[in-house]
């Protein structure tokens, strides 16, 4: 039967799959799942899953492919029955996956991760599964102490994926054609740098509850050093990513420029884990920018790393992506500067780039609170980056903020105020004005840090520095955003939690936990509920760690040294600085070996000039436009886009095929596009119509060719003639429209249905839509009703084809819910 379930559903796109650049093999040895444990929109933004995905599609014997966490009414829908849980690609069950590899990129998602087990069907204790079910790991951040998952899974991998992942694969090819056991794969799994087996330590705890003991049963596998890539420049980048048919979180290219940063801000994990600091070469930077751009019509590339400010040639490379790429109307945004990097010459450039908010970073409201956190920025610093930007053309500056952090005072939340106040006042000295948005996180200590011993600050501290806070900064007319106290709370534990979470995790999923990290799904009461069945104490995992007490993640090893983390803890009380080792002095952190692991930055004197320019195709000339109509295709899955998403699709697949467009005028250009009608979510079309803009000369054959090549399997166009510039609009010359609905149940005495409503003279209906009601004859708008074994064809002027249907055949419109409607033609005015 035709199934219409997805039309019940939030965003239906987020399960459809076969975007463009999605990857479907028919027959690889390897079925390898992506699994993010978080809604469709937020992974397709994440640049790490998507060049795994690429790594190991660009393997023939491998098939990645990817499954999300589904939105709450979806899983409704699963756990009904009522439409299966698969990968996008082949709607492949995860179960019969041979490896199943999660993404770990917060602690808020883990009870995501168990309700993906579970609505897979597969159990959840990695004890549990033998070989016939697939081998599940999971690698990102949350690697570095994964032990609250550590029930759950069978390996990690700690530190970057990019070669790690493949050797997993491999190991898992051999594996599997020997027909050895399960213990045997995890063995072989074990010898690969960066895999850690959960399985192959005990831990023993003591009375009081603190560990014991962690102990190798393998002698030669004791503790797990993380995976280092070595060169930036030698690594994989997805230059054809999927591209979404969804508006997602960041729709665009995200090019990284830089892993890791040595700034060694002392609350931050990352600055930590991802060490050293490896940048890539601009003129790679380049040619990948311009690769990616052509193959997927993005018009906005965001230069990722920690601090892209620090990135040593930012100003040529900027420069030099405006020259190249100014003229398609192509943005470039660099979503991390760091405060006391945005030089004047960065200032001219971003001048020119599209202006979303500015964000700085001062962390703490203090010079003092900065000092020890190794923030090294000053007031002046901040001030003047301040002033810049609103020079520049900021309107809003949003001021990033930690309360709870060690050491701090009353006079450093004050602090914030106080600061956020003067922001303010830079916006008035530039003449322009501006505001400024103050964000207050809670700070939660972090495993590989200096601060990992330190306590966490208490759910009702919080919410009392928060309220000081806000009272503050609306004596001064500013706002406040803060994150709640609860989640924040939830982190904390599992951030630095031992292996005994597991059972308050696989508890909280019980009780419903699913989206933690979402404030409409979070529940506090749950989790309380779950704390309490499973006899687990936040509190434990919130308090101050001794020094000689084993941390449950002292057998990992990102690489920088406890004794380095002690020092700098020291130097956090002393208040003393530790400069970035970029500037040429190493301060044994531990890291490098100096031959491959090392840092690799641009020499600015090197490396920055301005590279050759790639092999452009040359520019159309600009001599007037044509107009082209079109007639499409969009059917089965496609069923479900909606008419943003559509509009979507085809900017992108313009942009893709490299079609002469023309853009409006304006401050943000659109390309010139006009639909004949928004086509109803669930309705299948053969008759879709849109009119384009194109360079004179171009050709609508060749439109169609290449529109064609790029677009996805259930859209098509069909036929595609040039037609006057100046003709008139498809919605004023569209007169009535053919469909076709085929019932979900034969109706025996269809066609004395049909008669009996051609012959009614009228049948008023009344349709309630957002608080509006609007009256239509339904009988009056049918020219003409014809009944076949099954299904009804109409023609109309007006009114939607199901409203038709309910009302020919009397059945409910629930009844109707899985009937296939075809729009088959139009017919337009002569
Ligand atoms: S070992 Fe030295 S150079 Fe390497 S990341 Fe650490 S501090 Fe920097």
């Amino acid at each position: 039967m035709h199934n219409n379930q997805l039309l019940s559903v939030d965003k239906p796109v987020r399960y459809l799959g076969g975007e463009m650049g999605a990857v479907r093999k028919e027959r690889a040895e390897l079925s390898f799942v992506l699994a993010f444990p978080d809604v469709y929109e937020v992974e397709m933004s994440h640049l790490g899953l998507r060049i795994l995905y690429s790594v190991l599609n660009d393997v023939e014997w491998i098939a990645a492919e990817r499954l999300y966490s589904p939105w709450p009414d979806m899983e409704k829908l699963l756990r009904a029955g009522k439409v299966p849980f698969t990968t996008l690609e082949s709607g492949l069950a995860p179960v019969r996956a041979d490896i199943l590899g999660f993404t770990l990129q917060y602690e808020l998602s883990y009870t995501n991760i168990v309700n993906i087990l579970d609505l897979s069907g597969i159990p959840l204790l990695a004890k549990e599964r033998d070989e016939t079910f697939p081998l599940v790991i999971g690698g990102g951040p949350c690697a570095y102490n994964p032990e609250p998952l550590a029930d759950f899974f069978d390996a990690f991998l700690l530190g970057d994926g990019e070669e790690a992942v493949v050797e997993i694969a491999a190991t898992f090819r051999e594996w599997k054609r020997s027909g050895r056991s399960k213990i045997d794969l995890l063995q072989d799994l074990a010898s690969i740098a960066g895999v850690y087996v959960p399985s192959f330590f005990d831990i023993r705890y003591d009375n009081s509850g603190r560990i014991a003991a962690i102990v190798p049963m393998k002698e030669e596998y004791r503790r797990i050093r993380r995976r280092f890539l070595a060169d930036l420049n030698a690594a994989p980048y997805p230059a054809a990513p999927v591209i979404p048919f969804l508006k997602t979180i960041h729709d665009r290219i995200s090019m990284e420029i830089a892993r890791g940063c040595t700034r060694g801000c002392r609350f931050c994990q990352a600055g930590y884990v991802y060490r050293p600091a490896r940048e890539r070469n601009p003129e790679r930077v380049l040619e990948l920018v311009e690769e990616t751009l052509r193959n997927t019509g993005y018009d906005d590339i965001s230069l990722l790393s920690r601090s892209s400010g620090d990135y040593g040639c930012i100003g040529p490379l900027l420069k030099t992506l405006m020259s190249r790429y100014a003229d398609e109307r192509i943005a470039i945004s660099l979503p991390s500067l760091r405060v006391g990097t945005l030089t004047r010459e960065l200032v001219e450039e971003v001048k020119r780039v599209r202006k979303t908010g500015f964000t700085l970073a001062p962390e703490a409201g203090t010079e003092r609170l900065r000092r020890a956190i190794n923030k090294g920025i000053t007031e002046e610093d901040l001030l003047a980056n301040a002033f810049a930007a609103y020079g520049a053309g900021w309107r809003l500056i949003k001021l990033y903020f930690m309360i709870g952090l060690p050491g701090e005072t009353r006079e450093d939340v004050l602090g914030i105020a106080e600061l956020a106040k003067k922001v303010k006042l830079e916006g008035r000295r530039a003449g322009q004005g501006g505001d400024v948005n103050v964000s207050v996180g809670t700070f939660v200590p972090k495993p590989h840090t200096p601060f990992q011993w330190e306590p966490q600050i208490s759910v009702e501290e919080t919410r009392e520095k928060q309220q000081f806070l806000r009272q503050e900064l609306r004596l001064r007319k500013l706002k406040l955003k803060w994150q709640d106290a609860p989640t924040s709370f939830m982190e904390g534990i599992f951030a630095r939690g031992d292996r005994r979470l597991g059972k308050l995790l696989a508890k909280a999923h019980e009780l419903g936990c699913r989206f933690d990290g979402w404030g409409e799904h979070f529940s506090f009461d749950a989790w309380q509920q779950a704390f309490a069945a499973t006899g687990t104490d936040p509190l434990f995992y919130h308090r101050r760690r001794d020094f000689d007490e084993i941390l449950p993640w002292d057998h990992l090893d990102c690489g920088v040294t406890t004794e380095f983390l002690l020092q700098e803890r020291e130097c956090a009380l002393q208040g003393s600085a530790t400069r970035d080792c970029r500037n040429g002095t190493c301060t044994l952190c531990g890291v490098c070996d100096f031959q491959d692991i090392r840092m690799r930055v641009n020499n600015p004197a090197e490396a920055c000039q301005e590279p050759p320019s790639p092999e452009l195709p040359p520019a159309q000339p600009d001599e007037g436009s044509a107009r082209v109509r079109l007639r499409f295709r969009k059917t089965g899955a496609m069923r479900f886009l909606s008419h943003l998403e559509l509009l979507n699709l085809f900017i992108r697949a313009v942009g893709r095929s490299r079609i002469p467009i023309r853009f409006s005028q304006g401050f943000h250009p659109h390309p010139k596009f006009s639909f004949a009608t928004a086509l109803s979510v669930g309705v299948e079309s053969w008759a879709e119509y849109m009119d384009m803009e194109i360079a004179a000369g171009y050709g609508a054959d060749e439109v169609k060719k290449r529109l064609n090549a790029v677009l996805p399997e259930c859209i098509e166009i069909m036929e595609a003639h040039e037609i006057p510039l100046r003709a008139e609009s498809l919605s004023v010359i569209m007169e009535a429209v053919r469909y076709r609905v085929t019932l979900p149940h034969e109706l025996l005495d269809l066609p004395r249905l049909v008669a009996d409503f051609m012959a009614l003279e009228s049948y008023p209906f009344r349709r309630e839509k957002k608080g509006k009601s609007q009256e239509i004859d339904l009988r009056r708008e049918l020219v003409e009703l014809k009944p076949d074994v099954g299904r009804l064809e109409m023609l109309i002027v007006k009114g939607k084809p199901l409203e038709f249907a309910v009302a020919i055949t009397g059945l409910a419109a629930a009844e109707l819910a899985d009937a296939r409607i075809e729009k088959l033609a139009v017919t337009f005015k002569q």
